[in-house]
């Protein structure tokens, strides 16, 4: 029997052979052989105690029936609160709705913004889930190109050059997976221009808003007139390291998200009560926490800054923010497939390829700095050793 297109077209596209190396990582890791694993983006910590015992207590104090959809009064307005204070647009509960994760917010704000055959618009390189979820709701994905000399931020014009009359959004994300830009507010306005211009929603990924080793995160929803049409997807993921609890939220204007609660309804009726209570006791840890969670990242990061230094072969993107590293290895000659490869290989370094997130980031590699301090730079060092005599190779050639 048939499946449905939504289904079958969810994975696949131009860029599945470059995940080979992920599923060949994860094979190799399974058989039990040591190797660095910088690829996918996931702490080397594990949720708080404090924040597991909140869980807890809320689970054995009853909270395990079906639980407040939107989410529970206490948790929006907490979210509301805290949008407010970090972002200084007014925000209230109704603005808030608490989903199964960014992931789970993607969804539902695509959903809510594409009819079927319209086309939703994201910058390339892209989170690789982007072009699926929207094909998973009947959307057509457009990858907008952008150049490594932009340090992969998207031009206005490139931007109104994709959309056309049948275009609905188009979905940034700053600080970026998987490139570690931070768009500035230059950037930000010029894309906020392009947006109005075409009409369209923005929908603006900050799944790593507390992750800025240089400069601030800038919403676009606290632009001009962006408030009304920009619907911003948080998480809990990053900054609480509870990738797996499994929640998160949109913000965005009361009509439309009074619209994706109807969605949740019909999908998955709400996040379970005792993981919301966990989120608010999170939410109330404060700045010193969420900054304990960033700072392996940003002294990572600063190692990286180090090592490259001692070399000229391989550049890097700016990492001004997030969990990533991207490392332009075009002066190998070789594709970024083959030199991740290489080095999976020969050196047991797993790195994704940058062709695993859409054409613009052929050509590089993308780390997750998401080991310990001392495994990355010895990683990084070898691999900057390899990649340069990959390019002797081809300079003798
Ligand atoms: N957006 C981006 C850019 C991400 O990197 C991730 C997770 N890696 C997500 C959204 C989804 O995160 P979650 O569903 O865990 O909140």
């Amino acid at each position: 029997m048939d499946l449905s297109h939504r289904i079958s077209d969810l994975t696949g596209g131009s860029n599945a052979d470059a995940w080979a190396l992920f599923f060949k990582t994860r094979a190799l890791k399974d058989a039990g052989v040591a190797l660095t694993d910088l690829t996918i983006g996931e702490h080397d910590i594990r949720t708080d105690p404090a924040i597991l015992t909140a869980m807890h207590d809320a689970a054995m104090g009853g909270h395990t029936g079906y639980a407040s959809l939107p989410g529970t009064p206490a948790l929006r307005a907490a979210i509301a609160k805290r949008v407010a204070a970090r972002t200084g647009v007014p925000t209230g509960p109704e603005n808030v709705l608490v989903t199964a994760g960014g992931q789970a917010a993607l969804f539902a704000t695509h959903h809510a913004v594409l009819d079927e055959g319209t086309r939703a618009l994201f910058p390339d390189p892209f989170y690789p889930t982007y072009p699926g979820t929207v094909r998973a709701v009947g959307g057509v994905p457009v990858p907008v190109p952008t150049r490594a000399e932009d340090g992969f931020v998207p031009r206005p014009e490139s931007i109104l050059a994709a959309s056309d009359g049948n275009a609905r959004s188009l979905l940034i994300n700053t600080p970026n997976n998987p490139t570690g830009a931070v768009y500035d507010r230059t950037a930000l306005e010029g894309i906020a221009d392009a947006v109005r211009e075409a009409g369209l929603w923005l929908i603006s990924d900050e799944v790593y808003e507390t992750m800025v080793w240089d400069g601030s995160h800038l919403t676009p929803r606290a632009l001009p007139g962006m408030a009304e049409r920009t619907l911003v997807v948080g998480s809990m993921s990053k900054t609480f390291a509870m990738t797996g609890s499994r929640i998160g939220w949109i913000v965005g204007p009361e009509a439309a998200i009074a619209a994706m609660g109807q969605l949740v309804i019909h999908t998955t009726y709400g996040v379970p009560g005792f993981v919301q209570d966990a989120a608010l006791f999170a939410l109330g840890l404060g700045d010193k926490f969420e900054d304990a969670i960033a700072r392996p990242f940003r002294r990572r990061r600063d190692i990286a800054v180090a090592c490259l230094a001692r070399q000229n072969v391989v550049r890097a993107v700016p990492a001004a923010g997030a969990m990533y590293l991207m490392l332009d290895v075009r002066a190998t000659g070789l594709s970024g497939v083959t030199v991740a490869e290489h080095l999976l290989d020969e050196e047991r370094i797993a790195v994704l390829p940058g062709e695993s997130f859409g054409g613009a980031a052929a050509g590089h590699l993308r780390l997750a700095m998401t080991v310990d301090d001392a495994a990355f730079e010895t990683a990084l060092t070898r691999l900057l050793e390899v990649v340069g005599a990959m390019a002797e190779t081809r300079a003798a050639e």
